[in-house]
């Protein structure tokens, strides 16, 4: 289980700076979320301005 980034994202950004554990990054599409590293802590969807994060 983890959060995952759906084709809503616009690469804004905000969740990867609110990120507590660096699970992250910019892929070529949009964000993309590791799921080895994110501790399920909801804090990306809550900075999300088009609710992209999601849980798995
Ligand atoms: Fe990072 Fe928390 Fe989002 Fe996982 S749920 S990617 S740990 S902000
Ligand atoms: Fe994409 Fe939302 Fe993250 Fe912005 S905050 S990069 S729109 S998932």
């Amino acid at each position: 289980m983890a959060y995952v980034i759906s084709e809503a994202c616009i690469s804004c950004g905000a969740c990867a700076a609110e990120c507590p554990v660096e699970a992250i990054s910019e892929g070529a599409d949009r964000y993309e979320i590791n799921p080895d590293v994110c501790i399920e802590c909801g804090a990306c969807a809550d900075a999300c301005p088009v609710s992209a994060p999601s849980a798995e």
